[in-house]
C-alpha cells in the first residue's frame, strides 16, 4: 500500500531538507549581521572614547593641580563610560599639564605597544623556524630601520619585542631600552630593559634598580612571558635583584621614524 500514501505531515527527507536550507540562510545572515554588529560597536566605542577624552581634558583644565594619569583613570572608570564590548578603557596622558589625552580600547584602538605585540606576534606566528634575533631583524626592517619610541623626561627608550625561544607559546614581551638605536641586534646591551610593558594593565613597569650605563637591569629572570610578568609584578625591592613599579609618571609614544637612506 506504498502508492497510496497519505500526506499528514512532513517526511523525514523534507524535514531535512528544510533543515539544511534553514543552516545555509544562518551561515550567510550570521556573518552579515555580525559585521554590521561589529562597525556599530566600533563607531559607538570611536564616540564613547571621544567623548570621555573631552570630559577628562574639561576636568585637566579646571584642576589646580595637574592630574596626574592615575588620577585621570579613576575619573574615566568613575564616569562609567565603557566600550559596548565590555572593555574598560585605559587613559594615558603626556604632554604640558599632561592635557595630551588618550583613551584607548584594547578592542578598538590600538596602543603602540599593542601594535608592537601584534605585529610581533604575527611574526612568530608565520615563522616558526627563526630565531628571536633574526625575527627582530626582520621586524626592525619592517620599521623601516627604527623601533617606536616610548619618551620619558625628554629621552627616548627604545620599544622593542622579545621572546624568549624557551616559551613553547611563542609570546612576545614588550620592553623599552636605552640601547642605541640600531640596537646591537645580538648581544647583551639589547636587554637592559627600562621598562617592561604590562599588557593586560596596558601599562609600563619602570626598572628600579638600573645602572647609569643600563648594562645590568636585565637580570629579571623567567623565560615566558608569563614568568617575566610574575617577576615584574613581584615588586621586592629587598631582594637585591631589580623590580619594577608602575610607572606613573607621564610619557608618550611615538611611532618608528623611518631612517633616511636605508
Ligand atoms: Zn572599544
Amino acid at each position: 500500500m506504498k502508492n497510496c500514501r497519505e500526506r499528514r505531515g512532513f517526511t523525514l527527507a523534507e524535514l531535512l531538507v528544510v533543515i539544511a536550507i534553514i543552516g545555509v540562510l544562518a551561515a550567510i545572515a550570521i556573518p552579515v549581521f555580525s559585521a554590521a554588529t561589529r562597525r556599530a560597536e566600533e563607531a559607538a566605542c570611536l564616540s564613547n572614547r571621544t567623548s570621555l577624552a573631552h570630559q577628562l581634558i574639561y576636568e585637566q583644565m579646571g584642576s589646580d593641580a595637574v592630574l596626574t594619569r592615575n588620577e585621570l583613570q579613576e575619573i574615566a572608570d568613575e564616569s562609567g563610560i565603557k566600550c559596548p564590548s565590555g572593555e574598560v578603557y585605559k587613559i594615558t596622558a603626556s604632554g604640558e599639564g599632561n592635557l595630551q589625552i588618550t583613551v584607548n580600547c584594547r578592542l578598538h584602538s590600538q596602543t603602540i605597544p599593542q601594535q608592537v605585540t601584534d605585529a610581533y606576534q604575527d611574526l612568530l606566528n608565520k615563522n616558526p623556524k627563526e630565531t628571536n634575533d633574526d625575527l627582530r631583524k626582520t621586524f626592525y626592517e619592517q620599521n623601516g630601520n627604527a623601533w617606536p619610541i616610548l619618551r620619558v623626561d625628554g629621552t627616548d627608550y627604545y620599544i622593542q619585542p622579545y621572546y624568549n625561544t624557551g616559551d613553547t607559546n611563542r609570546r612576545p614581551l614588550i620592553y623599552a631600552t636605552l640601547a642605541v638605536p640600531e640596537c646591537e641586534l645580538k648581544g647583551k646591551w639589547q636587554w637592559a630593559a627600562r621598562f617592561i610593558y604590562e599588557p593586560d594593565e596596558q601599562r609600563w613597569y619602570q626598572c628600579m634598580n638600573w645602572a647609569g650605563t643600563g648594562q645590568d637591569s636585565w637580570a629579571v629572570g623567567g623565560s615566558t612571558v608569563e614568568q617575566i610578568l610574575e617577576r615584574v609584578h613581584g615588586n621586592n625591592p629587598n631582594t637585591g635583584r631589580p623590580y619594577f613599579t608602575p610607572y606613573t609618571g607621564s610619557y608618550e609614544e611615538l611611532p618608528a621614524t623611518p631612517s633616511e637612506g636605508n
